[in-house]
């Protein structure tokens, strides 16, 4: 049987348009790709990408006071929202447009419009066109999730963060997460008045206990009103903005409430029930290491499959798909060591094991310091940062590495390297310092400050 398309893939964000590359460009497929909304998806339209420019917006009035400290004479004037977002649509538009272009020249023919699966070898675009295909691939990504509670139609969501008309003054940020940590910093680095709800006893639950603690801490410190075992049990509108009934007996007024509770996949709609594919209980894909679903000729990587939901996991998922079914070179993308940084003020960078799952797995050794670092230190202020490894006591193997410093996001890639390939306390000891810096005491914490 001859079919339209080698691929069709449906979703044009980091892990389809890396399919869709690889695919055409690099094994000669011919393929189709659809996309109901921009090209770029979540990291590059609504995430990542916009989320990292104001993280930089938000870090420049604590730069600006440090500056003084070391002798310069400025004083930071207002922030000029409106200044900040027109230049962040431009280079939104410009990263499209790079993505496109990319698409095209390797010869992906772009369908700027929702596709749905009609069944195995079949997708229907919104116009009605329809089209045949040896393979789909599903790769829509996820969407915020709001829970159901009176007055949720009052809150946003990361999505609408970044196309605010004007900053608030005050501001509501409810849960305990990536989205929820990152944006009460960044909104507090603006000048907003910011208050977090979340319903654990601490932030940024699964990572490393005493590195959260350490996040949670230095954002209190900065001025953020986190309020944990907290939670909103209904939002009201006032003349003056939103109250916020919580839990806690309190009832507080906010000019916006922002709501990062989570994500769900994107799969409503899309024909995969019909087609006898069963969705795990938040809407997730089941796939199996090659990205298979339990239909042979649909695939789906990146967020949609709930599996670790990061944009260059989405991207190696993608490549391997690509390399598996049309490169013959069966490929398994190992979602073991994935590192990751939360983009909180201080950052924290992660890989590996945090101390609790470490020791619930084997005996282990925690290597850990927190000082002041010489930067902001000099500036007066009372900053720490912490580094953390925790090793095998039987292989002597690094087992995780946490980290919360400015910058942590760019240390835990470099680590993430080195544990990856299997090092061990010692091969860390060995490494000669670089000097001054704060990642050198990664490699001279000599003695554990316990064992568990
Ligand atoms: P997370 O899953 O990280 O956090 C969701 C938070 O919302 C948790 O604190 C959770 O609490 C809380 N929550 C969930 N449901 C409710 C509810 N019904 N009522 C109150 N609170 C609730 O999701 P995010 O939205 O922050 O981020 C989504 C994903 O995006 C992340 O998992 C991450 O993979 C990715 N991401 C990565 C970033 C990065 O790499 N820097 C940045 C941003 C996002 P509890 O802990 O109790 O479950």
């Amino acid at each position: 049987m001859t079919f339209d398309y080698d691929l069709f893939v449906i979703g044009g964000g980091s892990g389809g348009v890396r399919a869709a590359r690889i695919a055409s460009g690099e094994y000669g497929a011919k393929v189709g790709l659809a996309e109901e909304s921009r090209m770029g998806g979540t990291c590059v339209i609504r995430g990542c990408v916009p989320k990292k420019l104001m993280v930089f917006a938000s870090a420049y009035p604590e730069a600006i006071a440090e500056a003084r400290e070391y002798g310069w004479d400025v004083t930071a004037g207002g922030f000029d929202w409106t200044h900040f977002r027109t230049r962040l649509e431009t280079e939104l538009d410009r990263l499209e447009g790079a993505y496109r272009n990319t698409l095209k020249s390797a010869g992906v023919i772009i369908h700027d419009e929702r596709a749905v699966i009609v069944d195995a070898h079949r997708v229907r675009l919104a116009s009605g066109a329809e089209f045949t295909t040896k393979h789909i691939l599903v790769a829509t990504g996820g969407w915020p999730f709001v829970p159901d509670f009176p007055g949720r139609e009052l809150a946003i969501t990361s999505n609408e963060m970044f196309h605010l008309p004007v900053l608030p003054k005050r501001a509501l940020v409810v849960g305990g997460g990536y989205i929820a940590s990152e944006f009460a910093c960044i909104l507090k680095g603006l000048g907003v008045e910011v208050s977090q709800y979340y319903r654990g006893a601490q932030i940024l639950r699964g990572f490393d206990d005493e590195a959260r603690g350490h996040v949670a801490n230095a954002m209190r410190q900065s001025g953020v009103d986190l309020h944990c075992g907290t939670d909103v049990m209904r939002l009201e509108k006032t003349a003056p903005g939103i109250r916020a009934v919580a839990t806690d007996g309190t009832e507080r007024e906010f000019d916006m409430v922002l709501y990062a509770t989570g994500r769900r996949p994107n799969t409503a709609g899309l024909g995969l029930e019909a087609l006898g594919l069963t969705l795990g209980r938040n809407g997730e894909i089941p796939v199996d290491k090659f990205s298979q679903t339990a239909v042979p000729s649909v695939f789906a990587v990146g967020d949609v499959t709930g599996r670790v939901n990061l944009t260059p996991v989405a991207i190696r998922e993608g490549h391997a798909f690509a390399d598996t079914v049309f490169g013959a070179k069966p490929t398994a993308f190992d979602h073991t060591l994935v590192a990751s940084a939360i983009f909180t003020q201080p950052e924290m960078g992660s890989v590996g094991l945090s101390e609790e799952a470490a020791k619930e797995q084997e005996p282990i050794e925690v290597y850990s310091t927190a000082f002041r670092p010489m930067r902001t230190l000099f500036a007066g202020k009372q900053d720490r940062v912490l580094m953390k490894l925790i090793v095998s006591q039987s292989s002597r193997k690094v087992l995780g590495c946490h980290i919360v410093a400015p910058e942590a996001g760019e240390m835990i890639q470099l680590a993430a390297i080195a544990i990856g390939m299997g090092a061990t306390k010692e091969d860390f000891d060995r490494t000669c310092a670089v000097h001054p810096t704060m990642a050198e005491e990664l490699v001279t914490m000599r003695k554990p400050v316990r064992t568990a």
